[in-house]
């Protein structure tokens, strides 16, 4: 089993048992260099070396109009601001499309749902994935109407593209999946997974500059270190982020 599987509500799993197939990610952009970095190194670009996902970054450019292969235009209606065409995307989807299902195909945009930890770990159990980035002053909306199944936003504010969204969504998945972290119990264990904060964490030395680490995690009894990393995980969520224990 899908190790988050125990910690989802109900409404946060669509497939009924996870399948050990390799996931997929395939993201649009018309800036792929900016995906270079986040994608190729720490967890994610292990997780890739190791073939537990494959991350395909594709150019939109590919499908542009004319000599200067143009992806965008000006927006009816005046404003300013560069909007990305219908027919480059449309084209770029399809041929994805051709080749495998996708079980999402999302939008990374402003107003779209908010991205949170149970989004992520519903996210972590999907075989193949598109997700498209806007830029300039976003996408056509025809694209949204009849071609996305999603829009995901990493928050309230608005970035220059969606790309470095698409990074955020692309890390909080694929660290989920069984494998990419080797102990696996550490991704259970960060924040959200189980509606809380982390407690806090330390390492050696158990002593700086007279800052010392709490005594009872030198204790070397494990119930009680449990015990007091529950108890600080609490007070730290009701004191920090007191509307997730509302949810
Ligand atoms: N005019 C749009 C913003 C465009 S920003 C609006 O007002 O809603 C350009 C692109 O950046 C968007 O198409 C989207 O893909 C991406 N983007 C910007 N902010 C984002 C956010 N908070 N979450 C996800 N994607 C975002």
């Amino acid at each position: 089993m899908h190790p988050f599987q125990a910690f989802m509500p109900a409404k946060h799993i669509f497939k009924a048992s996870y399948t050990s197939e390799k996931m997929r990610i395939d993201i649009i952009t018309v800036l792929p260099e900016l995906l270079e970095s986040p994608l190729n190194n720490s967890i994610v670009g292990r997780a890739q070396k190791k073939g537990i996902v494959e991350i395909h970054v594709h150019n939109l450019r590919k499908y542009g109009k004319g000599p200067r292969q143009q992806v965008d235009d000006y927006s009816y209606g005046g404003d300013a601001g560069m909007v990305l065409m219908v027919e480059p995307v449309y084209m770029m989807i399809q041929e994805l499309k051709s080749e495998r299902e996708y079980d999402e195909v999302i939008y990374m945009s402003p107003d779209g749902e908010i991205l949170n930890q149970g989004i992520a770990n519903e996210l972590s159990l999907k075989g193949n994935i598109m997700i498209l980035c806007g830029h300039y002053k976003g996408i056509d909306h025809r694209i949204r109407e009849h071609l996305i199944t999603r829009e995901i936003s990493v928050g309230d504010y608005v970035l220059s593209g969606g790309e470095i969204p698409a990074a955020i969504l692309a890390d909080a998945i694929v660290r989920l999946i069984p494998g990419a972290i080797t102990d696996e119990t550490s991704a259970l264990s960060d924040c959200f997974q189980d509606g809380l904060l982390s407690p806090p964490i330390y390492t050696r030395p158990a002593e700086f500059n007279g800052w010392k680490v709490p005594d009872v995690l030198l204790s070397g009894n494990p119930r009680l270190i449990r015990e007091w990393q529950d108890e600080q995980a609490v007070e730290r969520t009701r004191r920090l982020r007191p509307g997730l224990l509302d949810d």
